[in-house]
């Protein structure tokens, strides 16, 4: 980001996510493929499209970056150039992509609120991510992660709902793009499912699996 801001939530942040993500599906390594397809689908859904937030394109992290965990760019002296998503080789996961879309998005709904600088992983982050967590992990990830967050991150009060930039203007996903809450993720597994050669079937009958 090319502002400097206070985040004084930030390491609070990562820690919840680890009490809900580590060792699930949610951070389990994507192929390639799956994760450009999953991509693609997040910035085509609905929700993204109705509340036109910008796309970014996704990239690897730089060399220069060395270690560093993958992260959101966005231009804030020049909207007009595209946010990017550099995403770091050991973090090739749904989980992530949630993670990082979401800076993307909490920016795009509160700054045109004359709030003042928010907070990268503050309140609004926090309310906006687990939109995006609901769309891309389904609805049972997203209400771990709104738990965790209350568990493990103190809300001041000059972020109360009812004020401007307040966690009451992130709105949620509309049930009727995924019914049972099911979320991209889970959908990208059942379409691997339907790719799958059914043929070899047979030679399974009477083989215990
Ligand atoms: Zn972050």
């Amino acid at each position: 980001m090319s502002v400097r801001r206070s985040d004084p939530d930030r390491q609070s942040v990562y820690y919840a996510e680890r009490t809900v993500f580590t060792d699930t599906e949610y951070d389990k390594r994507l192929s390639e493929g799956d994760f450009i397809r999953l991509f693609n689908r997040l910035f085509e859904h609905d929700w993204w499209e109705r509340h036109n937030i910008p796309i970014p394109v996704v990239e690897p992290t730089l060399v220069e970056d060395g270690d560093s965990p993958s992260y959101a760019l966005l231009d804030t002296e020049n909207v007009a150039n595209d946010p990017i998503l550099r995403i770091a080789e050991h973090q090739v996961n749904a989980c992530i992509l949630a993670h990082e879309a979401s800076h993307l998005a909490a920016y795009h709904f509160y700054k045109q609120h004359s709030y003042g600088l928010i907070e990268c992983h503050g309140r609004e982050y926090r309310a906006t991510f687990a939109a995006v967590a609901e769309i891309v992990l389904g609805v049972e990830a997203a209400t771990k992660l709104r738990k965790a967050f209350s568990n493990f991150i103190k809300v001041r009060p000059e972020h109360a709902p009812g004020m401007p930039g307040s966690i009451m203007t992130v709105p949620r996903p509309k049930p009727e793009h995924d019914p049972f809450g099911v979320g991209l993720l889970a959908c990208l597994e059942q379409d691997q499912l339907d790719r799958l050669d059914f043929d070899f079937l047979p030679q399974l009958n009477g083989v215990p699996v």
